[in-house]
């Protein structure tokens, strides 16, 4: 048993590796008040972080054939199980012990809310320790996407987001990840809704909910090979979009994987003054080495990055600074998302009017570098990410303040 668990913890690259990722585990600052990660409290495994193999070991030390891990497999991911109980051809002996080492542990639901259109459902799940974190199903004609947190919080404190205002909790484990798109399958399967246009399965993912994906890289690439994974979920890696804030040592580790998952950067702005304004992190990775390490991976990979740029209105969204952006990315392969920024409960900032937005894209379009806008969906339900969780817990604190203030009137 030692060894199962020991396996999940360890992975087997390079002291390279090992060394990046102390690096980057090392930005991961918990905000004042996060759930302290010692050992005592760190989140109990669930039976979703474990792979196929480690299952497969942990079923066989457990006294019984391998192919009873094949079976379990299937119930969790073609049939989406949420208890044990539903596992009827597998015996109830295997099951008990199963359970008692490694819950199903589904995400708790605390609001689900969904926009006017009926096709966009958010969802601020509860973890089992108190973390709270959001996921959105989109629903277009082609597609069904699902976005999802890598991290309870993030610890990179961009002005302009939801997220960045709460600081870090935590990192989440790979089967936290997991069950935030199993929660989607689920309803897509079994629930009959007119508004899901007909999708049955989930068939896209994006990685750009709650956190900094590749400050929790390991879960991460834990996640997306279950997602991958021919007997589990079948995604294509190309289904797969994940958005970094431009962690400069793990985009090279990431170019280095063997599945082809698409990437995105976060850049927000072309010199290092603006962005360190908006982005602190770019103080650790600036501009220049962050565009270099975006050129190796187009070279490594032949693949197109895909550049976000949040405008907010009188920061980055000027023509002088769209041409400053179309020079720093003129002839890569390469495409920009431009996205009026979501209001933030509490912040001043705001998106840039449709008249900025187009007169930026104009001038992109003189460098010829391809750009399109993405209106966000479901604006009407804080659909950006950590909204959701601003606006919670912002309401939570007035109602806490009019407690106070009603109790001292009284008292
Ligand atoms: N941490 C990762 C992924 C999560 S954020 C990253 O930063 O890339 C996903 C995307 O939403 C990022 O491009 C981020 O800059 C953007 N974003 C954050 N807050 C936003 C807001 N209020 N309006 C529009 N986009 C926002
Ligand atoms: Fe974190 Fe991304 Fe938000 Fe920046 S934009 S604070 S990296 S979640």
């Amino acid at each position: 048993m030692e060894q199962v668990s020991a396996s999940l913890e360890v992975n087997n690259q390079s002291e390279g590796f090992a060394r990046d990722l102390a690096a980057i585990e090392a930005l991961n600052l918990p905000r004042a008040g996060a759930i302290p990660l010692n050992a005592a409290r760190k989140p109990r495994l669930s039976l979703l972080d474990y792979d196929l193999p480690e299952l497969t070991e942990l079923v066989k030390e457990l006294g019984f054939p391998a192919f009873r891990a094949k079976q379990i497999w299937g119930w969790l991911y073609q049939n989406f199980a949420v208890e044990y109980s539903e596992m009827s051809n597998v015996p109830k002996a295997l099951l008990q012990k199963l359970a008692e080492l490694a819950p199903l542990a589904p995400l708790e639901v605390v609001i689900e809310k969904v926009a006017g259109d009926g096709q966009t459902r958010k969802v601020l799940f509860r973890l089992a320790d108190g973390a709270e974190i959001e996921s959105v199903l989109m629903l277009y004609p082609d597609r069904a996407t699902v976005c999802v947190s890598t991290q309870a919080g993030c610890a990179m404190g961009c002005t302009f987001c939801a997220t960045g205002q709460l600081g870090l909790f935590r990192n989440l484990q790979a089967g936290e990840i997991v069950q935030q798109v199993l929660h989607f399958e689920r309803y897509l399967s079994y629930i009959p809704d007119p508004s899901a246009m007909g999708h049955k399965r989930v068939s896209n993912l994006v990685f750009m909910g709650m956190g900094e994906p590749l400050a929790n890289y390991v879960n991460l690439w834990k996640s997306i090979r279950r997602f991958h994974d021919p007997v589990g979920l079948n995604m294509g890696a190309r289904k797969m979009t994940v958005s970094t804030v431009g962690l400069v040592p793990m985009i090279r580790r990431f170019a280095e994987e063997d599945l082809p998952v698409n990437l995105a950067i976060s850049l927000h702005a072309a010199n290092d003054t603006l962005r360190s304004s908006m982005l602190p992190v770019n103080n650790r990775f600036p501009v220049a080495d962050l565009i270099q390490a975006c050129r190796d991976y187009i070279d490594k990979s032949n693949r197109r990055v895909s550049f976000e740029y949040t405008l907010v209105e009188g920061q980055n969204d000027s023509p002088a600074a769209a041409r400053e952006l179309g020079r720093l990315l003129h002839g890569m392969l390469c495409h920009v998302n431009l996205i009026p920024m979501n209001p933030v409960p509490g912040s001043k900032q705001r998106g840039s009017t449709g008249e900025q937005v187009k007169a930026f894209q104009a001038e992109l379009d003189q460098f010829g570098i391809p750009n399109s806008v993405r209106f966000e969906k479901g604006r009407d339900i804080q659909a950006a990410c950590g909204q959701l969780k601003v606006e919670k817990d912002a309401t939570e604190l007035k109602r806490a303040a009019k407690v106070a203030r009603d109790n001292s009137n009284n008292g």
